[in-house]
């Protein structure tokens, strides 16, 4: 191997997180290229029949089928790993077939899993709908309450799974405390760590076991490309998740893992000017509007905890419209540079409306149960100018006819 490249785990590990971001993982073929390569192939060839026989024994290193593994895609891996604290990290073609691998590769039919309430919508379908049909037993809970994650145990429960900041309210979670209380039950502690990203939470730290992205959102960051990634230790990934993997067909395209190593470059420098942009647009609109919700504001109900355990307050500012549904698409409607979109983390910023769209899936007391009222807005702050933004909000909030 050349060197100057990411592939020396002894060498990238003593790395600053924003120089592993641009260089950890990194392979480089023997044309000696700069920018990483994009593998698209399906499968690799032999040298000879005895060869090939090798790697499949796993008696040879080197790649068989790109539905396993991909040189493009693993260097991805690797560099998401070691952000991330984990020992490996295999990539899916979409967050959500992310979060699938992570539940089902390790869950049985007689396993209890608990889940925390507040969730990406497709991620309570899964609690609620999914693992019920294959004998897995689920407890969805309030996860901001400790006392319900120890009411809920139960002899067989193997699994914890919550997100923080969650999807889109914005409550969190306290990793360490949860972990904990997973640990003593013998269960693993997985969390979807999207909204926060690797550049501001790492839940290993915390004592998270798994933990899962849809790279789709900040990853990438620039709305091309879908993914996902599940992240653990060795032991996990060979018992549970690598066999899961390999045999369902979840993999990354190596075109996505490309793309996603190159938004891995830029995530700590983008996701600082996000949250610079998300500080002033939260501070702007908080005096107009009774709840506006956002870390860096005084008065941010879980502020110690999210002080605790993420470096900044992130990306997303959640603010609800007290006219509800008809002030919110009002808002919405009357934005001249913000798009109406329902995606999250992109360098364009997007207010989405959850009730209508992204939480739909829910019924209505289950949406209101979670905080997801007619009124509220999911505001992914984007790249553009900090002035801009708060210009375009405000005359859109005039639109709608907030004092
Ligand atoms: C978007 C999202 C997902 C699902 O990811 P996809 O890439 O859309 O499949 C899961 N969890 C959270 C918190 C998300 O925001």
């Amino acid at each position: 191997m050349k060197n100057r490249t990411g592939t020396d785990k002894s060498l990238t590990s003593t790395w600053a997180r924003q120089t592993q971001m641009v260089r950890a993982g990194s392979m480089r073929s023997n044309f000696d290229e700069m920018g990483e390569a994009l593998f698209l192939t399906s499968a690799f060839a032999y040298e000879n029949a005895e060869e090939a026989e090798a790697r499949f024994d796993g008696r040879a290193e080197g790649f068989t089928y790109s539905r396993q593994t991909n040189p493009t895609t693993s260097m991805f891996e690797a560099r998401m790993a070691l952000l991330e604290g984990a020992d490996v990290g295999r990539a899916t073609g979409t967050g959500m077939a992310a979060m699938t691998a992570a539940l089902l590769c390790y869950l049985r039919a007689g396993d209890h899993i608990i889940g925390a309430r507040a969730a990406f919508g497709s991620c309570r379908w899964l609690l609620d709908e999914l693992l019920p049909r294959y004998g897995i037993e689920t407890t969805v809970i309030d996860g901001t309450s400790l006392d319900a994650w120890k009411a809920a145990v139960r002899p067989n429960t193997k699994m914890f799974f919550l997100e923080t900041p969650a999807n889109p309210t914005l409550d969190f979670v306290d990793i360490e405390e949860v972990a904990k209380i997973a640990h003593d039950a013998g269960a693993k502690l997985a969390v979807d760590n999207v909204f926060a990203t690797p550049a501001l939470q790492q839940p290993m730290k915390l004592g998270a076991d798994i933990v899962c992205y849809s790279t789709t959102k900040h990853i990438d960051g620039q709305g091309r490309c879908l993914g996902g990634i599940v992240l653990c230790d060795k032991e996990f990934d060979e018992q549970h998740l690598y066999p899961f993997y390999r045999h369902t067909g979840c993999a990354m395209s190596p075109f996505n893992a490309w793309v996603m190593l190159k938004g891995l470059e830029t995530l700590g420098i983008r996701v600082n000017a996000m949250c610079d942009n998300a500080d002033k647009l939260a501070a702007a609109i908080a005096p107009r509007l009774d709840d506006v919700r956002h870390p860096s504001l005084p008065g941010f109900k879980q502020a110690a905890l999210a002080k605790k355990q993420m470096k900044r307050g992130g990306t997303m500012v959640i603010f609800e419209l007290p006219g509800g549904r008809d002030q919110a698409f009002k808002f919405m409607n009357a934005l001249e540079i913000v798009d109406i979109s329902n995606n999250l983390g992109d360098s364009r910023s997007i207010a989405t409306h959850p009730w209508s769209t992204t939480h739909k899936a829910l019924s209505e007391d289950a949406r209101l149960e979670v905080g997801v009222t007619p009124g509220l807005i999911r505001f992914s702050v984007g790249l553009e100018d900090g002035d801009d933004l708060v210009k375009d909000v405000m005359q859109a909030l005039d639109k709608a006819g907030v004092k």
